[in-house]
């Protein structure tokens, strides 16, 4: 990149195939450090899928061309768990939460791959002092929390591997606008204890708000990126995306 500064998440030239339907046509992006970075595009323009394939989901993964660089590790066509090892976590839209699992076993999957029991433990805590709502419920079944706890709780697993970039699915899909405004506010708190995020949101108004730079997807194409403000200014980008949306 022109500032010099290496991107904690690269993509090049990513192109990926569901069968024979195209999903992403040749998307190149950056995140880096410390950074916020909104995909804005509408239902089906592929930003899912492009935060699965930068995960290492496997179903995308025989398609995949291009290439996906985390903390400078090629990262292409690995799988899912040696990719966070690299250091990135997904936290998928619909929370994904196992339902049968209490919310302390829930959260403790998301470490699965450290060995350090006392930083883990540590971290649970953590989780716990962020959302202490998780905390209360910390041994009941995950099913048995409502839409937004859920949400807290996949955010927290995520957390618990220590990623350096946290890829957010629709954070706020289904959530009542108070705990909308939480998510927000909690995703802002995360980055500015250093957490790089990379955020999908229908709410597009309100991601541009809190994004430091966007990019924009159609049909799986890149057709704007700049700085967050700015796309929030763009009369094209406001008439597609921002209309209709409230606050
Ligand atoms: P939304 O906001 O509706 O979730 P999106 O921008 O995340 O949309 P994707 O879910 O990435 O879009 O979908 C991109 C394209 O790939 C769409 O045309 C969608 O129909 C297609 N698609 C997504 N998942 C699959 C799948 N499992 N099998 C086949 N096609 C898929």
């Amino acid at each position: 990149m022109s500032s010099g500064v290496e991107p904690v998440l690269s993509v090049r030239n990513l192109t990926v195939h569901y069968g024979a339907a195209r999903a992403l046509g040749d998307v190149s992006l950056d995140v880096l450090p410390g950074e916020i970075v909104t995909i804005v595009g509408g239902n089906g323009a592929g930003k899912s899928t492009l935060l699965k394939t930068v995960s290492g989901v496997p179903e995308l993964m025989k398609s995949v061309r291009g290439s996906v660089t985390v903390l400078g590790r090629r990262a292409t066509r690995l799988s899912a768990h040696r990719i966070a090892g690299l250091g990135l976590a997904h936290v998928p839209e619909g929370r994904r939460v196992f339902p049968e699992s209490t919310v302390a076993e829930n959260l403790l999957l998301g470490a699965y791959r450290r060995r350090d029991r006392a930083a883990v433990a540590a971290d649970l805590e953590a989780v716990f002092d962020r959302f202490p709502v998780l905390r209360e419920r910390r041994r009941q079944a995950a099913g048995l929390l409502s839409g937004g706890e859920q949400q807290m709780l996949a955010i927290g697993r995520g957390l618990m591997s220590r990623p350096r970039v946290l890829l957010l699915d629709e954070p706020s899909l289904g959530l009542a606008p108070i705990l909308v405004d939480e998510v927000f506010a909690i995703v802002e708190a995360l980055r500015a204890e250093g957490t790089t995020i990379l955020l999908v949101e229908q709410m597009a108004a309100r991601a541009l708000a809190i994004a430091d730079r966007a990019y924009v997807l159609e049909t799986g194409t890149v057709v704007a990126e700049g700085r967050a403000a700015d796309l929030a200014a763009d009369p094209q980008v406001r008439a597609a995306y921002l209309g209709a949306e409230r606050r």
